[in-house]
């Protein structure tokens, strides 16, 4: 006899400071792995571009480096968990970043019968994080990250990857902005690192090297969590 096995949509979580590398590494896996990247950062740019209520309350928090209201990143993150793509599986690139959000995640996911099946916290020197936030920009065509100092378009102003002439850099990309970032960080999301290792799904990556080892090491701990 024929037994259906139900399978859910895995849940992966990247926590780690700004500059960590958590959106070039949720890119590679979502690319990988067929998975949905979810950046409440980039939701909240797009809110905020909009013009939307929930961007004109966020701006101010998000232009000084702080964090923006549990209520308003919680409401976001819902409605884009219930787009019918997140039945591929998600990466939460940024989110949680409280133990509210953590504990709304639960909630949510445990209404879906989904888990968590792994929270990898990408672990870096702070030193080093200024100066690799400070002079990072994308591509406007296809987001492939680059940086002034270490990563430069193979021919200057042409993406590598889509070919794109057009570059952006975030406004909150900035040496001050980046400080208050940083002790948001630790002051509010790293606490999540003991959260998830009570909830045995925590897997630690030191995130000082290369981007493509980070990525390697990363790909065995996803394959490892969706199994
Ligand atoms: P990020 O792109 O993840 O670096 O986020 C940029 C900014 O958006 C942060 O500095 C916060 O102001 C805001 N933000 C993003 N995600 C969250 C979150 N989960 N909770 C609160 N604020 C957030």
């Amino acid at each position: 006899m024929d037994v259906a096995v139900e399978t859910t949509p895995a849940v992966l979580i990247l926590l780690g400071p700004p500059g960590a590398g958590k959106g070039t590494q949720a890119r590679k896996l979502e690319e990988q792995f067929g998975l949905v990247q979810l950046s409440t950062g980039d939701l909240l740019r797009d809110a905020v571009a909009k013009g939307t209520e929930a961007g004109k309350q966020a701006k101010a928090a998000m232009d000084s480096g702080g964090l923006v209201s549990d209520a308003i990143v919680i409401a976001i993150l819902r409605d884009r968990l219930a787009a019918p793509d997140c039945a591929k599986g998600v990466i939460l690139d940024g989110f949680p970043r409280t133990t509210v959000q953590a504990e709304a995640l639960d909630g949510l996911l445990s209404e879906s019968r989904q888990r968590i099946n792994a929270a990898v916290s990408l672990e870096v020197d702070d030193a080093a994080m200024v100066a690799r936030v400070a002079g990072r920009y994308t591509c406007g065509g296809c987001g492939e990250g680059y940086h002034d100092d270490f990563k430069q378009p193979a021919q200057a102003g042409i993406c590598d990857n889509c070919g794109g002439t057009e570059f952006k850099r975030r406004a909150d990309d900035n040496a001050e902005t980046v400080g208050a970032r940083l002790e948001a960080y630790h002051a509010q999301t790293a606490p999540l690192i003991t959260y998830y290792d009570g909830k045995n799904v925590l897997q630690r990556i030191d995130a000082m090297g290369e981007i493509d080892v980070i990525a390697q090491e990363l790909a065995g701990i996803v394959k490892g969590a969706m199994s």
